[in-house]
């Protein structure tokens, strides 16, 4: 029997048969249980090594999980899977201060490395709010984005270096702490946002940034479009480098969480458009003096109200209009959710036609949202569904509306099973064929959290 095989390697302590995982919930968004043969919980790269070993001499499916809170299905499993967790695998290594980096292991939870890099006067380039629970190797598996990525990148900017163990349990360990290495294919990129279906990531080396000690955020209100873009080239060029957040909302979010007894609106409810942006610098003084010219500049330039935050705490109330979904789930009892791309000239079109055909294909829905990352070219979509099973009319309207525009079905939040069936919206039968052929060398007998991303056989788009 296999889980004695694996209770071998790791300790009978740290295999978990069915009936011990059947009451927990699949992951974040489900509260099915979750189906599998057993969790197998190893302690180090060379225990999951032995484990990728056994697993691939039988034939057997293992599906990795961290925090289970990526939002595509992407660490569900079938009966007959074994679910592998990294989470006796946190240890956090020794910070290198001055040249910005730390060794890190994958079942790490992201806010712990954030804690510790905050003790030494550094930042993890990455934030998001699930990051109490996810950890660094679900998100350099999905390729998180999340609230910094217009200062430092995705989580793909994030790696110095990488060690995987591969399917057949062979360890790539390319653990480097420098930025320059041109030795031949950078393997490490090809595993970052493969979502566990390439190898399993046991550790990394990530780099750390010098944290700002100042903070500007205000909010504007539009009642056109055309002056967004355009402020957000102002503020990249105007800020010293200094724009960290540059986000959109559509009317009908932010009017929602302002309503009477929710938040309190920092400026005119009603607009069609609102923007909400942040600095972060080094210099208090000379960083608040430029924000508030180029805030200032932005209402002679079309915004018809802003309002700069004038402590921290109403910085953190500027930002809960944006992050609070309470009253969205309240009001969409069935919701279709999107994470798209587009280029910023496309936003404004993609969101009047959104609305036109929301109206006209989805009668008795319950509402549109739009809102996202615009300076990372992400919109978040979530449309009130008139009822469950007209999520496929919506998913169609979006996609189409996104191929039309050359955009990406998913910006952030990966494929998974949820959007697998789309990803012909976005990539090329040659570009899935070519990830299948990929897949196909690294790993030979399918064993690696397979059908996620594309189907086995190739993707059927619809
Ligand atoms: C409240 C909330 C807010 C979020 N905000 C954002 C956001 O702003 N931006 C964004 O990009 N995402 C966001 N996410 C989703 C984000 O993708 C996940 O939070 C995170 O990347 C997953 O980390 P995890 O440890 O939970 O991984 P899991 O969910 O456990 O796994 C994610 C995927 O990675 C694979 N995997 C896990 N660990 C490994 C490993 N060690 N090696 C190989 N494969 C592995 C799994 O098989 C699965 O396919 C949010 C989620 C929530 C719940």
């Amino acid at each position: 029997m296999i889980l004695d095989d694996l209770a071998a390697i790791v300790g009978a302590g740290h295999v978990l048969g069915r009936e011990q995982i059947e009451t927990r919930a699949i992951d974040f968004w489900s509260s099915d249980a979750t189906r599998a043969l057993g969790l197998v919980r190893p302690a180090s790269t060379a225990e999951v090594s032995a484990i990728l070993a056994l697993c691939h001499a039988r034939g057997q499916v293992v599906i990795p999980e961290g925090g289970r809170t990526n939002l595509v299905r992407g660490t569900e499993a079938e009966p007959d899977h074994i679910l592998l967790s990294l989470e006796r695998m946190s240890r956090i290594g020794e910070i290198a201060a001055d040249s910005g980096w730390v060794e890190v292991e994958a079942g790490a939870v992201l806010q712990r490395l954030q804690d510790h890099a905050a003790g030494q006067e550094l930042r993890v380039g990455l934030d998001l709010g699930a990051r109490g629970s996810a950890t660094i190797g679900g998100l350099l598996a999905m390729n998180a984005g999340g609230v910094q990525v217009m200062r430092y990148g995705s989580a793909r900017a994030q790696v110095l270096g990488l060690e995987v163990v591969l399917a057949d349990g062979t360890v790539l360990e390319h653990l480097t702490p420098y930025a320059k290495d041109n030795t031949g294919y950078d393997l490490k990129q090809l595993f970052i946002g493969s979502e566990g279906t390439l190898g399993i990531i046991t550790r990394a080396v990530l780099r750390l940034h010098p944290q700002p000690i100042s903070v500007q955020t205000a909010f504007l209100a539009f009642e056109e479009f055309g002056p967004i873009p355009k402020l957000l080239g102002t503020l990249s060029r105007g800020l010293a480098g200094t724009l960290s957040s540059f986000e959109v909302i559509w009317r009908d979010f932010y009017d929602l969480n302002t309503e009477e007894g929710r938040l309190r609106a920092p400026v005119r409810r009603g607009l069609p458009y609102y923007v909400l942006c942040e600095a972060e610098g080094f210099e208090p003084e000379a960083d608040a003096a430029r924000f508030e010219r180029l805030i200032v500049e932005a209402m002679e330039a079309g915004a018809v109200d802003a309002a700069i935050a004038q402590s921290v705490a109403q910085r953190d109330a500027f930002w809960r209009i944006r992050e609070d979904f309470e009253a969205e789930m309240a009001l969409f009892s069935e919701m279709g959710d999107f994470d798209v791309s587009l280029a910023l000239e496309d936003m404004e079109s993609f969101g009047r036609d959104l609305a036109r055909a929301v109206d006209e294909q989805l009668p008795g829905h319950s509402g549109l949202h739009v809102f996202g990352h615009m300076g990372d070219g992400n919109l978040h979509v979530a449309i009130g569904l008139p009822s469950k099973d007209k999520k496929p009319i919506a998913e169609r309207i979006v996609y189409d509306l996104v191929a039309a525009r050359r955009g990406a079905i998913s910006a952030e939040h990966g494929i998974g099973l949820s959007k697998r069936d789309w990803l012909g919206r976005s990539r090329s039968q040659a570009e899935i064929a070519a990830m299948a052929a990929i897949k196909s060398v690294l790993d030979p007998q399918n064993i690696l959290n397979p059908g996620k991303i594309f189907r086995a056989a190739g993707s059927a788009p619809v």
